[in-house]
């Protein structure tokens, strides 16, 4: 039987209301104002919002779909929708489909049940969405999906999508300064390109429900070690088992269905995990995309039987997941701004490009920290398997060569004639091999774009790109500020890139950093390390970081307040729930578990005991004595955990009640956890009440 009837040319994009679905369908004086819309972010006539909406309408009806909805991304990581169907009367017996411009532009959702912080008692509880013509509509479920930015009533926003959206503006306006300098004329836009390569874990759905931990915290809160886990890393790249290639060819359909580009796919380091990476496109598409990727990846394995963990952390001591962001600079004339490029004049406007970057993260380290600051990314970064909570920067060794000539003015030292403005005679060949990438870096140059590893595996990516944008919208509008008045631009050029060089090298660095003397060395230099949420989060609103987000008309002092507050609530529930989660597991189903195979060893010593034998010499009392010691240690660490639950649950002020999860009841988890893990490894596997790593992790 062929597995694609249909070619994939024929799937691909065919749920999507895409360009060419628009050119088809559109008058053309309508399809070339939705396009001025879509490329230069302006607002849409009303009339031509009728006309769009009405063609969408058809198609969408021609593709069976009977709903609508205005698709946002709340605070939460995940997407949000509220159907209508398209019916909107009956004449003669005879239902109407109807679906309007106002319709399309502007939806009302019920804001109150979303993440707002303290706006929903200083302002209205309703909120609003707002077609983004920038991100096509789709059909998903027999619903047509328009994706939408959502705020509140007041205009404050209230989602990843508008500051995203923002931040992109904010970027282009700065980089086109850059450009206009060099004597770039036809570039009119500069978007962030991003491609997140997503990993999850598979495991078995039968035996996924049978564990409270993975249901209602998507991680496992107990688990002794397997005999067998990463060690021989011979899952990586290794060949993939027919249940899961069945998946991924699913997965690929659907996604392609929607226009999603799935491309790569192969396992990952430890077992059951995997990695999809689409090709890149415009950083707001990307984060549709990804959201729609996690969504699927959860859908599609529920079908197989399996269930997609998309947590940061599924399972101790195995490598959790990330989302390596790849994050780039492309204009509308097709120029990656990160490509060094062949010309000396395109070698020194990579250069400066690449020193804003540099600037940027080192001015703003702190802010980048928080914006992969959650619960479940505190498991894995600092871990030896993620990059450290300290950022810094990996160029690779051309590269850094090439700064320190600069630095030192040592790299002119051919014919004057031959020199770039900027001191090196040209840029070597960089390397665009991944063989010899530093995989411990969390902010890495691979050849045409910079990789931030730090971002969690079920995060929208929209937080990360959204700082980053802003603060190296930042640091372009700085140059171009300086740049622009130069009367010698030459020479302030060159002069420019040196100093950036000498100033914010301390942010550079090529070796391990997994290793104890980089922490050591990062200390020195004076780079901030944060190692948990907690301690990351409250920078969100330090002052430099409130200033760089207002300047760039990203959000207002107000809305990050509000959002920094959510973000704490968020980490707060999340170790909340996870606590009450493993008391009632130890409390339901471990310590029964545990008394009832000590009662049949303490059975069997009674019949012993019977027939003479000498039990204090037996390993079954043995084995008793020791189960029983680790019983009471895990009763009396429940008593404490329930004790310091209540004692944070009390707590009013967010950071402070944050602090108290993390500093009272993740260490009172920690000795739950330990007794409990020892136990594991010594009642019967029979008595034991809920499947192990080993059955988990070696299920597909
Ligand atoms: P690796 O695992 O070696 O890092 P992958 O192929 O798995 O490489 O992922 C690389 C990702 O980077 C892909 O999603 C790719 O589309 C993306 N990418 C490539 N070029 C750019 C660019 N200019 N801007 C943003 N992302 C890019
Ligand atoms: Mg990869």
């Amino acid at each position: 039987m062929e597995l694609y009837p249909k070619t994939v040319a024929d799937i691909f994009g065919s749920l999507v209301f895409d360009d060419n679905s628009m050119r088809e369908r559109l008058p053309k004086h309508i399809y070339s104002s939705l396009q001025k819309t879509r490329r230069l972010g302006l607002p849409l006539e009303p009339e031509v919002a009728d006309v769009v909406a009405n063609a969408m309408k058809d198609w969408a009806l021609e593709k069976g779909a009977t709903h609508y909805t205005h698709w946002f991304q709340p605070m939460t990581n995940v997407t949000a929708e509220k159907h209508d169907a398209f019916i909107s009367q009956v004449e003669e017996g005879k239902v109407v489909m109807e679906f309007s411009g106002k319709e399309l532009i502007k939806g009302e959702p019920d804001a109150s049940s979303f993440p707002a912080g303290g706006m929903r008692s200083t302002f209205e509880a309703r909120g609003y969405t707002a077609w983004d013509p920038t991100s096509f509509a789709f059909i998903k479920d027999n619903t047509l999906c328009i994706p939408t930015a959502f705020c509140s009533y007041g205009g404050q926003t209230l989602d990843k999508k508008t500051p995203l959206l923002r931040s992109m503006e904010a970027v282009n306006i700065q980089a086109l300064r850059i450009l206009r300098l060099f004597g770039n004329t036809t570039a009119t836009r500069v978007n962030t390109t991003i491609g997140p390569e997503q990993e999850y874990f598979l495991i078995d759905r039968e035996l996924y429900n049978k564990r409270k931990d993975l249901r209602f915290t998507g991680r496992t809160l107990f688990g002794a070690s397997t005999p067998k886990n990463q060690e021989t890393a011979a899952h990586y790249f290794g060949a993939i088992r027919p249940r899961v290639a069945k998946f991924m060819r699913d997965l690929d359909e659907e996604l392609w269905k929607l226009g999603i580009t799935a491309k790569t796919e192969h396992n990952e380091t430890a077992p059951a995990q995997h990695e999809l990476a689409p090709i890149f496109t415009n950083a707001n598409v990307a984060t549709d995309h990804n959201q729609l990727t996690m969504e699927y990846l959860r859908k599609v394995a529920e079908r197989h039987g399996l269930t997609c963990l998309l947590h940061e952390k599924p399972f101790a001591n195995i490598n959790g997941s990330g989302k390596h962001n790849n994050w780039s600079l492309a204009t509308d004339d097709g120029q990656n701004l990160l490509e060094p490029g062949d010309s000396p004049a395109e070698n020194a406007q990579f250069l400066l490009f690449l020193c804003a970057i540099i600037k940027a993260v080192d001015d703003y380290s702190g802010l980048l920290r928080t914006s992969v600051a959650t619960a479940g990314n505190d498991h894995r970064l600092g871990g030896h398997e993620a990059p450290p909570a300290i950022i810094s920067v990996f160029l690779g060794d051309e590269l850094t060569e090439v700064l320190q000539s600069i630095e030192t003015g040592s790299a002119c030292n051919a014919k004057k004639g031959d020199c770039l403005e900027i001191g090196v005679s040209s840029l070597p060949k960089l390397p665009k091999d991944t063989t010899d990438r530093n995989r411990t870096s969390p902010f890495a140059f691979t050849g045409n774009k910079f990789e931030f590893r730090m971002t969690g595996s079920s995060a929208s990516i929209a937080g990360v790109n959204f700082v980053m944008n802003a603060i190296i919208a930042e640091t372009l509008c700085q140059f171009a500020d300086e740049l622009e008045k130069a009367s010698d631009f030459r020479q302030s050029l060159q002069q420019l890139i040196k100093e950036t060089v000498i100033r914010h090298k301390r942010i550079l660095f090529n070796g391990n950093n997994y290793s104890e003397e980089w922490r050591e060395e990062a200390k020195g230099r004076g780079l901030p390390n944060y190692p948990s949420a907690v301690d990351a989060l409250p920078h969100f609103v330090d002052q430099e970081n409130i200033d760089v987000f207002v300047k760039h008309k990203i959000f207002t002092e107000e809305e990050l307040r509000f959002r920094l507050d959510i973000l704490l609530d968020i980490y707060s529930r999340t170790i909340s729930v996870e606590s009450l989660t493993m008391l009632d597991m130890a409390r339901q189903e471990i310590l029964p578990a545990a008394l009832a195979f000590s009662k049949t060893i303490s059975e069997g010593l009674q019949s012993k005991q019977s027939t003479g034998l000498a039990l204090d010499l037996s390993y079954d009392n043995d084995l008793l004595i020791n189960i029983c010691r680790e019983t009471g240690l895990l009763y009396s660490a429940l008593e404490r955990l329930e004790e310091a639950h209540h004692k944070a649950a009390a707590i009013q002020e967010p950071l402070l009640q944050a602090k108290a999860w993390r500093e009272l009841v993740i260490p009172a988890m920690d000795e739950v956890r330990a007794p409990a893990d020892r136990l594991e490894t010594m009642v019967g596997k029979e008595y034991w009440p809920f499947p192990t790593y080993a059955d988990l992790l070696f299920s597909v």
